[in-house]
């Protein structure tokens, strides 16, 4: 083997950092990075390992590509094809990056330290520990807002994470299959079949239109003695669904889904569920209200983002953030205001943008700019008192010297402008099934909006482009063309 090389197959070297794992060397500061998602994984992607002792903390041992998680959910796109491990990441740094995989449950900014537990599966003799850092990044995410709704934690998905499209995967089959059981009564049946979406922003409009088509393409044909009574209803509290796109998308979704048959009950709010029935109130056009109840097979949660625990306790500890609700409010170079040495990047962030991936990875690419540039700000200010300090030792190199010095000073004045974090979106798109997506994307400093089939073929090549890895981008083209060609697998 080559030193610094792995042979990865085919021909093909791949350059890999040396050394397995170093020790921390004593003369760096140590970074801490919490999260493997989009924010943290952009920062790692951009970030000189060779300035800081990274040490990357996340639950989760792989990025995961979220756009395309809805697909997941009937199999469209097989779960592994939109992860990358994070090793095989930090593995193409050029300095060594530790990885801890473990939860952080709490973060003491004065003593500088991050308490971290192994939430897994196997357990070894330690699974509890402190982790002490000089700078920290939080990139911890949010979770799932339930609002204290009665029931919404023990009964419906989530569509957050990989293992919660594959509980909705399985849940679907589960559902058809008991659906089809001998002698089930019909108004069983009717239950059974009815997959509830609450909430219609992007997350719960996605996965009803992906439903749809997987029961229009599949499921009608394998299991056709049921297939008149599935229904997709999508519940949504505001007067529209998809309240962040420009109205014309939003009419032509709503048209869509009309078309999809897929029931959409705006301004109707859900108070309650149980193990079959959700309970919601709806506004009437008159301005009173009523009280619908749905009973369900299937109920999927995509109301939006709640703040995490351990963000919850980092903000109870600095009195700055008292006022700050949905998060840690952060300043324009996203330092979480009243800390000292922490930056927040992501959903967890309060940096006044939308909580989406586009804005936590420019957010996370804004930062290793930062940290790229205060690393070799220090250096070349360590390099000036240096030589300013020999200018008195070696009178007879002054001028070699000062003229060193000069340049060393020039340098440093052009990398410390670094600008404050400004977010640039670069649009939104949405897929609403039977081979339709909308798009809002931002063309020469205006606003165009797309829908239809051809902006379909648009957002596939967006997400494909925006994939992690050539890997992931294989995978992804490969089951696209796996369940057009064979129809999606059935199987529990
Ligand atoms: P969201 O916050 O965008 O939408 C949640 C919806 O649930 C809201 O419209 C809200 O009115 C509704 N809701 C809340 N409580 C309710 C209740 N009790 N009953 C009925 N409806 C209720 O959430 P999301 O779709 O998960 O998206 C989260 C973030 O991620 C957003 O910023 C979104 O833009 C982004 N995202 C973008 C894309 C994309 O661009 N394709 C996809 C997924 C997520």
């Amino acid at each position: 083997a080559i030193a610094g090389v792995a042979y990865i197959g085919y021909g093909i070297y791949e350059d890999r950092h040396p050394e397995p794992q170093t020790e921390p060397d004593p003369t760096k500061k140590t970074l801490v990075i919490l999260g493997t998602g989009w924010g943290s994984v952009s920062l790692l992607k951009r970030l000189d390992t060779e300035n800081y002792n990274v040490i990357v903390i996340s639950p989760r041992n792989y990025f995961l590509f979220t756009p395309l998680l809805p697909s997941c959910t009937t199999g469209t796109i097989e779960h592994r094809s939109i992860m990358e491990p994070i090793r095989t990441i930090l593995r193409s740094k050029k300095a060594s990056v530790r990885f801890y995989e473990a939860e952080a449950s709490s973060i003491d900014p004065d003593r500088k330290v991050v308490r971290i537990f192994d939430n897994s599966e196997v357990k070894g003799d330690m699974t509890e520990t402190e982790v002490p850092y000089d700078m920290l990044v939080v990139g911890v995410g949010a979770e799932n807002a339930t609002f204290g709704i009665p029931g919404v934690r023990e009964h419906s998905c989530f569509l957050k994470e990989i293992g919660d499209a594959q509980r909705i995967r399985k849940r679907i089959m589960d559902c058809v299959e008991t659906a089809a059981f001998k002698d089930q009564s019909p108004e069983e049946i009717n239950r059974l079949m009815h997959m509830v979406v609450v909430g219609g922003g992007p997350t719960g409009v996605e996965f009803a239109g992906e439903l749809q088509d997987f029961f229009e393409e599949d499921i009608k044909k394998l299991v056709p003695e049921i297939s008149d009574r599935f229904r997709v209803t999508l519940i949504e509290a505001l007067p529209n669904v998809l309240p962040s796109f420009s109205k014309q998308l939003i009419e032509y979704t709503e048209s869509t889904f009309k078309e999809e048959k897929i029931n959409i009950h705006t301004k109707t709010m859900v108070k309650k569920v149980t193990d079959k029935t959700v309970e919601a109130v709806a506004t009437r056009p008159d301005g009173t209200k009523e009280t619908i109840v749905f009973p369900y097979g299937l109920l999927v949660w995509a109301t939006g983002n709640a703040v995490r625990p351990v963000v919850q306790d980092l903000m109870s500890r600095v009195p700055a953030q008292k006022n700050s609700r949905r998060g840690l409010a952060v300043n324009e170079y996203l330092v979480v205001q009243g800390a000292r040495d922490i930056w927040a990047v992501g959903d967890c962030a309060v940096a006044g943008y939308a909580p989406t991936a586009q804005v936590a990875s420019q957010e996370g690419n804004f930062l290793a700019r930062l940290f790229n540039n205060m690393a070799r700000t220090e250096a070349l200010e360590s390099k000036i008192a240096e030589l300013s300090g020999s200018l008195n030792i070696q009178p007879g190199n002054t001028a070699e010297i000062s003229r060193e010095i000069e340049e060393y000073e020039r340098q440093l004045r052009r990398i410390k402008d670094v600008k404050p974090f400004h977010y640039s979106h670069q649009g939104s798109l949405a897929y609403i099934g039977s081979e339709k997506a909308v798009a809002d994307v931002t063309w020469f400093n205006g606003n165009v909006a797309a829908a239809g089939g051809l902006t379909y073929l648009f957002w596939r090549s967006a997400y494909i482009s925006m994939c992690f890895s050539t890997r992931n981008r294989l995978l992804v083209i490969n089951d696209w063309l796996k369940s057009k060609l064979f129809g999606r697998d059935l199987s529990r």
